[in-house]
């Protein structure tokens, strides 16, 4: 999708008069104009709102900062918001358009890899409270999710690897074509047209059975228990996704051990993320991995339903007790 026809697509969907773009210091000098120029060009009364990169923008104040901006103007029901960004902007603008006077039309515009195949998708959108991340948040399905893949171009080698993990993920939960480009292509990039479209698919079609997340969206959480206990245990130091890429090699391995996926299977997911050169290792206790995972907000009792390899392109959850948990880590 061309930056240059989001103003008449919005326009078919938005029936108010102003816009307002939400996006961050990094992106705004390199992809605000043209949007905003589209926009207007449309006839849309266009605004914009920067806020500073990175999770800590994902904060009640620099929320309802943005909410009194927007009744400042005021943007009324009929208007939208464009979120112009990463799973920040993306987090944040959603989580605004679901709250403003009850709830107000917001388009996507993802530019980070992670945004543009996972998080810009399905409608989940939060802020940080202090005693952890996205504890506020509602789910509001995008008007519209515009991709531009051409603005990953821009997306600094650290990022786009932070996203190729859930790439990976895809490939394991749901689609064994896909990690065989994935293994093929070490350098993937040229092929990641055809990748991106096969993840945005995958999640897409996982949203739609599920939207409330109380079934089969759960499969999108392989490497997330693990993975989420490794980002906080490191204070996020270690940014979602090589979290992530480190819970998925584990519970790779801990499947393996357990006998519900083979040898094979956990090895090569292990060998895939090597090649991409992620840094699988691990420098946290079991303990203390454990006692995190105690406190996750998607635990039900005492039990723990993880999500677990079958093979390449098929996952299933086991539940376990959270003291069956403790033995098999
Ligand atoms: P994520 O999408 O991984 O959740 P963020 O929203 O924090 O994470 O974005 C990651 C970083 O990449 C931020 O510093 C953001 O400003 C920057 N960024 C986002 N999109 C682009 C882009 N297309 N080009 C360059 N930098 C970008
Ligand atoms: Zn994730």
């Amino acid at each position: 999708m061309q930056y240059e026809s989001i103003g008449e697509a919005a326009r078919n969907i938005v029936s108010g008069n102003t816009i307002v773009v939400v996006t961050d210091e990094n992106v705004k000098p390199l992809y605000l104009d043209r949007y905003m120029q589209s926009l207007k060009a449309a006839g849309f009364d266009v605004y914009s709102f920067t806020i500073a990169p990175g999770e800590e923008s994902k904060s009640g104040k620099v929320y309802l900062e943005l909410l009194n901006y927007l009744a400042e103007i005021p943007l009324t029901r009929a208007d939208a918001l464009v979120a112009l960004g990463g799973g920040v902007v993306g987090d944040l603008t959603g989580f605004a358009a679901a709250t403003y006077l009850r709830g107000i039309k917001v388009i996507q515009v993802p530019t980070t890899l992670l945004a543009v195949v996972d998080s810009s998708i399905g409608g989940k959108t939060a802020i940080n409270l202090e005693a952890g991340k996205n504890l506020a948040g509602a789910f509001h399905q995008p008007a519209l999710i515009w991709r531009d893949v051409s603005a990953l171009d821009t997306l600094p080698e650290e990022e786009y690897l932070n996203g190729m993990a859930e790439v990976v993920k895809y490939g394991v939960i749901a689609d064994a074509e896909l990690w065989k480009i994935l293994f093929n292509y070490v350098n993937v990039k040229n092929e990641m047209p055809v990748v991106i479209q096969k993840c945005v698919d995958i999640k897409t079609r996982i949203v739609h059975d599920d939207e409330f997340d109380t079934g089969v969206r759960q499969l999108l959480n392989f490497g997330h228990t693990i993975g989420h206990a490794i980002e906080k245990a490191s204070n996020f130091e270690i940014s979602h996704g090589f979290a992530v890429a480190k819970g998925m090699a584990e519970i790779a391995r801990i499947s393996a051990e357990q006998g519900w996926c083979s040898k094979e299977c956990a090895d090569e997911i292990r060998q895939l993320l090597e090649n991409y050169g992620f840094d699988l290792s691990i420098d946290y206790s079991k303990e203390e991995l454990y006692d995190i995972m105690l406190s996750d907000k998607k635990r039900k009792g005492g039990v723990i339903d993880l999500v677990v390899p079958e093979r390449i392109g098929k996952c299933r959850l086991e539940r376990v007790t959270t003291q069956q948990l403790k033995e098999i880590l």
